[in-house]
């Protein structure tokens, strides 16, 4: 999810503090590449409108009768931070029907197991993007479960759903999605999210939404911390104790207090970093996070955020963290996104045991 406030942090991208060093992308050993892709991954941290494919966007655009800024082919590259803004919510705009959602589900689960063996994914959406248009969020809930079923019969990827408050929409609209939400319960839909531009104000804001999430048997996550504005350290505690929140996205500016960052490592937090951010000039800064939170020994697992729009995809998400032979830190990042998902205890074994199948495979010497 993105919102203009990231403007403001491009033109001075924002320091992390502490141990927030700078990392630039390293060149891939392709062999190394090659066997990494083949593991099976769990990504808990992807939009929907982001991971949109750009030929799929012109023809709903299309049949919504909405105007692309540029040709298909072009539509992902961006001239500056609006453009991109434009087009993220062109796209939130032209996923108007249930067949529309379970495309996008659908594609998104074939595109990231062929790029990087996908296994299980969590996926973002936010009913509040087409409250105005009308558009139902029974009627957006039935594509999205019909398309993660569709992806399990077809490709054999596991997938839930994580309905989001975004921030920018206000309180109103928050308890809007939530009272849709707890009204319209289905297995796939697992947790409640929150993101939108974090410094309009503290976690604490969404302290009655989170507290009925989780009084109706929901999992909890945060965007939080993250590089593009300079909020706090201390929003990772709010977030756990206030919004009640078992694991949390992005997470990078926890690096500038090292106070929190000890008790996050205590708490045993999973962090969903993603190592493509929307702009290039942001790449040092990303990488060089990720890289912080996991020689401060906090769980990291690795996620595209929006994908196809900025992209990249779950192969490259690992490769830009392990350019070089690394099957030990792989096995961190794998081991911390299985811990984190929120399959029920059986699909979860499974999953362990496929993964950890493919990492002793890695660690056996070649014939
Ligand atoms: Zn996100």
């Amino acid at each position: 999810m993105v919102d203009d406030s990231r403007d403001r942090a491009q033109a001075s991208a924002v320091p992390l503090g502490g141990a927030g060093a700078l990392l630039t992308v390293a060149p891939t050993d392709p062999a190394w590449a090659a066997l990494m892709r083949r593991v099976p991954k769990v990504e808990l941290h992807v939009h929907v409108v982001g991971a949109l494919r750009a030929s799929t966007l012109g023809e709903l655009a299309a049949e919504a009768g909405l105007r692309l800024p540029r040709p298909v082919d072009t539509l992902y590259r961006y001239s500056g931070f609006y453009d991109f803004i434009e087009v993220f919510r062109l796209a939130a705009q032209a996923l108007r029907r249930p067949a529309h959602f379970e495309r996008a589900v659908h594609e998104y689960v074939e595109d990231a197991r062929r790029a990087g063996a996908l296994a299980h994914v969590e996926f973002f959406f936010n009913p509040s993007y087409l409250y105005a248009l009308g558009v139902p969020y029974r009627a957006q809930l039935e594509g999205l479960v019909a398309g993660v079923r569709a992806a399990e019969r077809d490709f054999g990827v596991t997938a839930l759903l994580i309905p989001s408050i975004d921030r920018e929409f206000g309180d109103d609209v928050a308890r809007r999605v939530v009272d849709e939400v707890l009204a319209a319960r289905c297995d796939e839909v697992v947790g409640l999210g929150l993101d939108g531009p974090e410094d309009r104000g503290p976690p604490e804001r969404f302290a009655e939404h989170f507290r009925r999430a989780r009084a109706a048997g929901l999992r909890r996550t945060a965007h939080v911390c993250e590089d593009y504005a300079p909020t706090p350290a201390a929003n990772y505690l709010a977030c756990r104790d206030v919004l009640g929140c078992e694991r949390f996205d992005h997470g990078y500016r926890i690096l500038g207090d090292p106070t929190v960052v000890a008790r996050a490592r205590d708490d045993g937090a999973v962090f969903t970093g993603c190592p493509k951010p929307s702009t290039r000039e942001r790449d040092a800064i990303r990488l060089g996070a990720i890289a912080g939170m996991r020689a401060a020994g906090l769980g990291v697992t690795l996620a595209t955020d929006d994908p196809a729009m900025f992209d990249t995809d779950i192969a490259q998400a690992y490769e830009r963290v392990f350019p070089q032979p690394d099957v030990d830190g792989l096995a961190q990042v794998c081991a911390a996104g299985v811990q984190a998902c929120w399959l029920d205890d059986d699909r979860k074994a499974r999953l362990r045991e496929r993964v950890d199948e493919a990492l002793a495979a890695l660690r056996r010497p070649e014939p």
